[in-house]
């Protein structure tokens, strides 16, 4: 869907991204993860030509960005920013219906489409539709951020640091809606965080960045058990135990599970092993004293995580 090779991106005397080469496929949740200042918006906003490349090529659908009509590849890729950016003048509908509008779709599918885009985030439309955004709270505005990206239902959605100024709550509540989301809607997207429990929580792949320089690209499992080296290993924070096992994760508010519906798995597995089986699975029903818990892949990144203490 997106591939970029070898591309390199100067201010300048100055490299922000250095030949930098990677494949996201098509319906792929991929995060771009770094410290600040290490290439992740430039490198998102190089997809989009919002900013020009220095060397290298990028490929959207097979074809060069350079190619395209910049107006057009830009309503196929929806976009959301760090800091709310919803047009204070216009009511949230508005807000929302923009690129639609300018597709000149009919008035009737516009109402339709906003108002299945705000009850899939837990937006009342009759309540909130007509409000101004100021008349919201941050996390509705963000909510409203992102279901504008989605309006005109564009394959690719780009997305840079989404939550990272909201509070903690308001930002767990909006990475679930995001997972639920994704799953509806099977979207490409690249979304770019500097918080590796986000990263691992959303990410189907993650893509780590270090001063310009891809140093590690893989699924959350894999940063987890092979991290490349000691840049990665730190940046990840998580030292593995020996004889870690699956039986760890479960909390005291893990849902029954069926194990007719998930793989079983033994509560003694180790987690090499349990991610084998999460590989194929998304969640896994494990066997203990009192019964079967459901134990879902991104709960056990989210603890994995967790343990690393609270991240920056
Ligand atoms: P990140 O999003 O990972 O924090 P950026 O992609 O924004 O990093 O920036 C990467 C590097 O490029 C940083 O060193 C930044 O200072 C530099 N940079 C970004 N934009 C510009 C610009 N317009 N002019 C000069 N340098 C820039
Ligand atoms: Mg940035």
């Amino acid at each position: 869907m997106i591939e970029f090779k070898n591309v390199t991106k100067r201010y300048g005397s100055k490299t922000a991204v250095e030949d930098a080469s990677f494949y996201v496929k098509e319906g792929e949740f991929f995060v771009l993860i770094g410290p600040s200042g290490s290439g992740k918006t430039t490198t998102l906003k190089m997809i989009n030509r919002l900013i020009p490349l220095t060397e290298g090529y990028i490929y959207f659908k097979d074809k060069p960005v350079s190619d395209y009509e910049v107006h057009e590849m830009r309503w196929d890729i929806g976009y959301v920013l760090q800091q709310i950016a919803l047009f204070p003048h216009m009511t949230i509908k508005e807000n929302i219906a923009q690129v639609p509008q300018m597709k000149k779709w009919k008035e009737a599918d516009i109402d339709q489409r906003t108002a299945e885009l705000m009850t899939m985030v837990g937006l009342d439309p009759d309540t909130y539709k007509d409000r101004k955004p100021a008349e919201l709270s941050g996390g509705q505005q963000q909510r409203v951020g992102v279901i504008r990206a989605l309006a005109a239902d564009p394959p690719v959605i780009l997305m840079d640091e989404p939550f990272s100024a909201l509070d903690p709550i308001t930002r767990e509540s909006l990475q679930d809606d995001l997972t639920a989301l994704q799953q509806e809607i099977k979207k490409t997207i690249v979304f770019v965080t500097h918080d590796i429990k986000e990263a691992m929580k959303l990410g189907d792949r993650i893509c780590l960045f270090n001063e310009g320089r891809i140093e590690q690209i893989g699924t959350p499992e894999e940063f987890l058990t092979a991290p490349k080296n000691d840049f990665v290993q730190e940046f990840i924070g998580y030292q593995r135990e020996e004889n870690e096992t699956i039986g760890e994760f479960i909390r005291a508010d893990s849902a029954e599970a069926e194990e007719a519906v998930y793989p079983l798995v033994e509560e003694s597995t180790k987690i090499e092993d349990a991610f084998k089986v999460f590989a194929e699975h998304e969640a896994v029903a494990v066997r203990t004293a009192k019964g079967n818990k459901l134990l879902s892949r991104r709960d056990v990144f989210k603890h994995l995580s967790d343990k690393r203490g609270d991240s920056a």
